[in-house]
């Protein structure tokens, strides 16, 4: 696995935004998240090192802008040359997380009609509002490998219409932090639901840090987020 940020830095687009951890981890070192940045990384894909390998070994998964929002509109002009990479690097696997995939097409390689096969993109919803805007536009895009994830979930959503085939998996996740806002149980269960009724994959990631189970409200510790989840045992791989 490797991580790849050729620009950092985003803006608040959502709701699910409001407790951006990267707008409170830079908050806290005096970083400005609204400046949108190239970093020196922008070719880390295809550096290689003193014997003239690439010093990413082919086969990994590298996880691309988790500093920021790959659709962003300042970095319209520097997408074009890291989607050349990405064409070069044909034998690793990239992965994407965005908000703004109303954003996709916007200097996407002419060759990308069918998708590249070593491109996932996951769109991230956290309420029945932005489902509802932006999985229509998602299904529709010509992208080889689709992914949804809802965290934080904020509320009971039903996106059973847009479930089919095409869709991965669906990743559900509370919110991480003080004062966060709460998730049910219940809310879970039900996309799981739906998941399982579509014969989509469907995994519970985390647990937020407010977590409702049967009425009654727990505060979890962040280093157990992710193994609570696990606990409960639900997460769905499709038949
Ligand atoms: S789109 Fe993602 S990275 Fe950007 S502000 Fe929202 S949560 Fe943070």
């Amino acid at each position: 696995m490797a991580v790849w940020n050729p620009w950092k830095g985003c803006h608040k687009k959502s709701e699910g935004c409001e407790n951006c951890y990267i707008h409170r981890a830079n908050a806290r070192k005096g970083i400005n998240t609204d400046i949108i940045y190239k970093t020196e990384d922008i070719h880390k894909p295809i550096e290689k090192d003193k014997k003239g390998n690439y010093k990413i070994k082919s086969g990994q998964t590298v996880f691309l802008c988790f500093n920021s929002d790959f659709l962003i509109e300042e970095a319209d002009e520097w997408r074009k040359e890291v989607w050349e990479i990405i064409r070069m690097r044909e034998d690793l696997n990239f992965f994407f997380i965005t908000k703004r995939i109303e954003r996709f097409t916007i200097g996407l390689p002419d060759d990308f009609a069918y998708g590249f096969d070593n491109v996932a993109v996951c769109i991230t919803i956290e309420n029945q509002l932005m489902a509802d805007e932006r999985i229509p536009i998602f299904r529709e895009l010509p992208i080889k490998h689709k992914l949804i994830t809802i965290q934080p979930m904020l509320e009971k959503i039903d996106i059973s219409d847009y479930l089919d085939d095409t869709i991965e998996c669906v990743v559900v996740g509370g919110e991480s932090g003080k004062d966060v806002r709460p998730l049910d149980y219940e809310w879970v269960l039900d996309i799981r639901r739906q998941c399982i009724e579509r014969n989509v994959s469907f995994e519970f990631r985390q647990v937020g840090s407010t977590f409702i189970k049967d009425g009654s409200t727990y505060k979890i510790q962040k280093q157990y987020l992710c193994s609570q989840a696990r606990k409960a045992n639900i997460s769905y791989k499709k038949a």
